[in-house]
């Protein structure tokens, strides 16, 4: 009896200490070696002297501060005293300080969502926003779990749903090409500026704003001055908001004439067009958004500002080309939008939800996730991914984060 109990003792404590060796080791083999960096299709070679890339508590990948940086090109700097990484390359210049949840980029300051931090005497920097800021594509792969960074190539197109809370903005970039489908609310502009001026854009082609509620046009004002776009595209349904007729005004000061494209019209951008789809004539303003889709090779996306089941049955009624790979579902996941008809029609890959925490809509709906989950839709959303980058090459789509779903 005794002998037994003591070699059951034994055998718990070496199944114990079994168990205790496989965590260590999977810890070991999370932090340490699963994640993969790779720069324009170049691994990026690591080691335990000069640190490993690890995914933070926010789920953000951080990698060792000059490994990563060097083979992008960038000079490193590291400035002990305010406890600052600096990077510079083709004259843009992004500075890291330790600790905080922020990046400057040629003295711009951009929020970001996690912070440098020092580890074992080791400085690591979170690769997406800091690369992000140099212009390059920074796209995860699930799959491989790999971060693969790349300098943009001159051809591809660049879909950047910005994180501006319960509002939408999002910047397409085709070539020398830039289009703004909105501005976020009233007080976002400072953010909407300092993410364009991070992603080199010192001036826009056209200006959007897809409908006249504060939370698409709100800062469209404040941006007209500052990256004079050519044309600013509104629709016909007009608003009385102060809002409104302050966007009107500014836009008048700089000799803009909001233009409003019909259906069916096509509207140049780089190497892409889009195309309006919108066929319905309405006073009522989320109805009344302009819709675009945009086709780029064998890729295609839709964007529908707050278009509601009634915008998206008469889209489908005019027999608009609706089917799209991507779709940024209409008024931040209302149940009101995102019809069952309209998903046949657009049968999306991935859609795109932009919409704030904890909002006081209950955007996104449970019934359109819901919805999006049994047709086996992936999505993304601004309020836990933050901002979401798609980029096309006209043949696939890459993302710089793995779905939300
Ligand atoms: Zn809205």
């Amino acid at each position: 009896m005794n002998a037994k109990r003591i070699r059951g003792g034994l055998l718990l404590r070496q199944i114990a200490l079994l168990l205790l060796l496989s965590l260590v080791l999977t810890a070991f083999s999370i932090s340490a070696g699963a994640i993969g960096i790779s720069v324009d299709g170049a691994p990026v070679a690591f080691s335990d002297d000069l640190g490993q890339p690890f995914i933070d508590s926010a789920g953000r990948t951080q990698v060792p501060l000059r490994a990563v940086m060097e083979q992008y090109g960038c000079e490193v700097d590291w400035d002990g005293e305010t406890r600052t990484a600096t990077a510079e390359k083709d004259g843009i210049t992004v500075s890291v300080p330790i600790g905080k949840r922020e990046i400057s980029v040629d003295g711009w300051t951009i929020p970001i969502d996690t912070a440098a931090q020092i580890l074992n005497g080791r400085t690591y920097l979170p690769i997406r926003a800091v690369l992000e800021a140099f212009g390059a594509a920074v796209i995860w792969n699930g799959g491989t779990k790999t971060v693969d960074a790349h300098h943009p190539e001159a051809g591809d197109l660049q879909v950047h749903f910005i994180d501006v809370g319960q509002a939408d903005c999002i910047l397409i970039r085709s070539g020398a090409d830039a289009m703004l489908i909105d501005a976020g609310d009233r007080d976002d502009a400072q953010t909407i500026q300092a993410y364009l001026h991070a992603h080199g854009i010192s001036s826009l082609k056209y200006a959007v704003g897809t409908h006249a509620h504060a939370d698409h046009i709100g800062s469209l004002s404040a941006l007209l001055g500052a990256f004079t776009p050519s044309r600013l595209l509104l629709p016909a349904a007009k608003a009385t908001s102060k809002v409104y007729k302050t966007l009107l005004e500014t836009a008048g000061g700089l000799s803009l004439v909001p233009y409003t494209p019909s259906f069916g019209e096509t509207i140049p951008l780089g190497s892409v067009a889009l195309t309006t789809v919108n066929a319905l004539k309405t006073n009522d303003l989320n109805n009344s958004s302009l819709m675009f889709r945009l086709v780029y090779g064998k890729t295609s996306f839709l964007f529908t500002g707050d278009a509601e089941a009634q915008a998206e049955a008469a889209a489908i009624a005019a027999g608009a080309a609706l089917d799209s790979d991507v779709l940024k579902l209409g008024h931040h996941g209302s149940r009101t939008s995102s019809s069952p008809a309209f998903l046949n029609a657009v049968t999306p890959d991935y859609a795109v939800i932009s919409c704030g925490t904890g909002n006081s809509y209950g955007h996104p709906h449970p019934e359109t996730i819901e919805k999006l989950k049994s047709a086996g839709i992936a999505y993304f959303r601004t309020d836990e991914q933050g901002s979401i980058t798609a980029i096309s090459d006209g043949t696939a789509i890459y993302w710089n984060v793995a779905p939300a779903s």
